[in-house]
Parts: C-alpha cells; sequence; structure tokens
C-alpha cells in the first residue's frame, strides 16, 4: 500500500492510499485501504493519518481514524501513530504494518510493529531545497 498525505497552499488536508491487497486475495475482496478511519483519514482541524499492513486486521480497529483522533485529544504524531499500532497488536501479536500521522501543522511521525523498520517519504515544497528525503521508523 501506499499511503499519501498532503497539507495544499490553502491548509486543506489530504490522504489518500493505493493498494494492491493482499496476497492471494478472494476476488472482491476490498480491505482497509479505501474504508475512511482504517487505510487513511484526514480532517482539517487536526491531521490525517494512513495505514498500511494486514488490512483483513486493521479495519477492524479504524487505525487512521484512532491516530487523527488521538491527535484531536492533544497527543503529538509520534504518540498518535504508536498508540493506533498499540491498539491492532494488543489483539494480533503476529500483526505486521505501520501508521503515518500528521499534525495540521505538519509535524509527522510513523509508527511500525512486525518489521525491522519502515521508511516513508516527506517532502516540503515550501522549504527552500524542496527536498524529498526518506525516512525510517524502527
Ligand atoms: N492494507 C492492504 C490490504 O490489506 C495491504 C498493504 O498495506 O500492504 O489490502
Amino acid at each position: 500500500t501506499i499511503g499519501m498525505i498532503a497539507i495544499d497552499a490553502d491548509s486543506q488536508i489530504h490522504a489518500g492510499t493505493s493498494t494492491n491487497g493482499a496476497r492471494h486475495k478472494i476476488a472482491g475482496r476490498v480491505g482497509d485501504s479505501p474504508i475512511p478511519g482504517a487505510g487513511a483519514y484526514a480532517d482539517n482541524e487536526v491531521g490525517a493519518a494512513v495505514a498500511t499492513g494486514d488490512g483483513d486486521v486493521m479495519m477492524r480497529f479504524l487505525p487512521s481514524f484512532l491516530a487523527v483522533e488521538s491527535m484531536r485529544a492533544g497527543k503529538p504524531p509520534t504518540e498518535a501513530a504508536a498508540l493506533a499500532i498499540r491498539r491492532v497488536v494488543k489483539y494480533h501479536k503476529d500483526f505486521s504494518g505501520a501508521v503515518i500521522a500528521v499534525n495540521r501543522l505538519g509535524q509527522y511521525a510513523a509508527a511500525c510493529y512486525g518489521m525491522a523498520e519502515f521508511p516513508f517519504v516527506v517532502s516540503n515544497p515550501s522549504v527552500t531545497d524542496k527536498a524529498t528525503r526518506v525516512e525510517t521508523v524502527k
């Protein structure tokens, strides 16, 4: 899954996903990616989050919604992403996946579980070098 979050020049916050779904999926499987709150969620007042991993598990916990609501309650993105992952792992110890959270100020973080590290790409066109870089969370 590719999860994307963007804050545009008018401070509108967007989130989206693109996925090939699960390996050997049955015909008609929807998965978590297109479900608001599961694969992605955005609220201009707060921020946005996207998720990747076992969608059949994640869609039961709405991790993207949970991360955004955690930021609404005052948590920084780093805690919001970790909290969303922890909620899934509490019930599924063999889970493997990641959540990225961005608040409306553009502060961001990711959390992952079941993998050594999770790479994600960050870009800020409003800074001078406009560089896109890969960051990693363990
Ligand atoms: N979440 C996707 C799905 O289960 C898979 C993925 O993130 O790689 O459809």
